[in-house]
């Protein structure tokens, strides 16, 4: 079977080359023109020893995902639709902003919780993302925005395990594509800069902070059981007084002094002032000082199944004042790609018709995204990033 080289961390390509019968010290080399220069064929690969590419034509290929549709948003935003085999595609967004470009990346194709507001959860789960899948959503990603956007510098600054799925259940693929996000010979990234959102999968949150500790984000839409088990029904198994303990452990590893805690802003269901003063209660009892926990709050971004509605702008502002004058860091996320469904929780990816509702959703998708060839895109705005 013909090995994918983006299945591997340098200590997996080490291994490999070892397996060819080469020395390890080569894996170091295949695996920078991997990642920092974007290159697949070993041919193309001019200081690397011949002996190398010739065993590695017959064995192994940098396998990209097949790239289905690109839809590019008016603020900039970019979502991929990746397919992943089977009817099943995945999706991919960058986010330019002034000072850094974020990826938000997919883990899974669909998802196993079922979170009432996210439109990937109501998909179900369908599988697991290879170490390779997960990766190679961000080298495409690099290295076609370098070479559209002209430029030799990296374009990712930062990666977020936001996108589809739920990272930490699919923890043995993960660990290793963030080993390559943060090599040095890979994508350098620093550890502050590469965030895992988890909805609250505690003991892979433990796992973590051992075993390759970044900047965790989690997801709590709610301050108390009762309305957490509704709404992220993995809460029954992991309930909250267990994910704040794990938060807790997670700090003493954790790149960042603080654990980002993102609320999704449902009308009327989780965003009354009485639920803003129970988070002050919840953090006043976990907090172990200094900032401790950020608020993130998420407008709600809607999409037909669910049955919510998003808060008011002024619910937001009110529930976000009543965390602020508590002493808690809190900021209310803006909407970035909303005209091209890549904002949070509008992931769907679906190209297999499951439920009707699928087939209903590309129609109107179609209609309201327009279809740009990238050179066309680019061209015109180099300047802004
Ligand atoms: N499974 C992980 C990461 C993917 S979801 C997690 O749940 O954390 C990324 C973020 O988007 C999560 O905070 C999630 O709660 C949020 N989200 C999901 N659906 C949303 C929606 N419809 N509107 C706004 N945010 C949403
Ligand atoms: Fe899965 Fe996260 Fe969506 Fe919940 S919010 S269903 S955990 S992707």
């Amino acid at each position: 079977m013909t090995a994918n080289l983006l299945d591997f961390d340098l200590e997996g390509l080490a291994v490999f080359c070892e397996g060819l019968g080469e020395k390890r010290f080569r894996a170091q080399q295949l695996f920078r023109w991997i990642h920092q220069m974007g290159v697949s064929n070993p041919e193309d690969m001019t200081d690397l020893a011949k002996s190398l590419r010739a065993k590695l034509a017959g064995t192994a290929r940098v396998t990209p995902l097949a790239v289905n549709a690109q839809h590019v948003s008016k603020d900039g935003t970019i979502k991929w639709l990746f397919d992943v085999g089977n009817g099943d595609a995945i999706e991919t967004v960058f986010i330019p902003e002034d000072e850094r470009g974020t990826l938000c990346i997919s883990s899974q194709a669909g998802c196993a919780v079922g979170c009432r507001f996210c439109s990937t959860g109501h998909q179900g789960f369908s599988r697991n993302l290879t170490t390779g899948e997960i990766i190679a959503q961000l080298w495409f990603a690099e290295h076609f925005l370098r070479k559209h956007l002209n430029r030799q510098d990296r374009v990712v600054s930062n990666v977020v395990m936001m996108g589809m799925g739920e990272p930490l259940q699919n923890y043995a693929a993960l660990v290793p594509a963030l080993r390559v996000m943060l090599d040095d010979h890979g994508y350098g990234l620093s550890r502050r800069r590469v965030t895992v959102s988890t909805s609250g999968v505690v003991p892979m949150i433990d796992r973590l902070g051992q075993d390759c500790p970044v900047a965790l984000a989690v997801s709590l839409h709610a301050p108390n059981d009762v309305l957490r088990d509704d709404l992220v029904p993995l809460n029954k198994k992991y309930p909250i007084a267990e994910l704040m303990a794990a938060c807790n452990r997670y700090l003493a590893h954790a790149p960042r002094d603080f654990i980002t805690f993102e609320y999704c802003m449902l009308d009327g269901v989780n965003d009354q002032p009485e639920h803003a003063k129970q988070l002050v209660e919840l953090v006043a009892q976990y907090s172990t000082g200094g900032v401790w926990g950020k608020f993130n709050l998420i407008p709600f971004n809607p999409f037909p199944a669910s049955g919510l509605t998003r808060s008011s702008a002024h619910r937001v502002a009110d529930f976000a004042k009543i965390l602020s004058d508590a002493g808690i860091v809190t900021t209310v996320r803006k909407t970035r790609g909303d005209d091209i469904d890549a904002a949070c929780g509008q992931l769907a990816g679906d190209v297999k018709d499951r439920t009707r509702v699928g087939q209903r959703m590309a129609v109107r998708q179609t209609a309201r995204t327009v279809m740009i060839k990238p050179v066309t895109v680019f061209a015109k705005q180099p300047q802004e990033h």
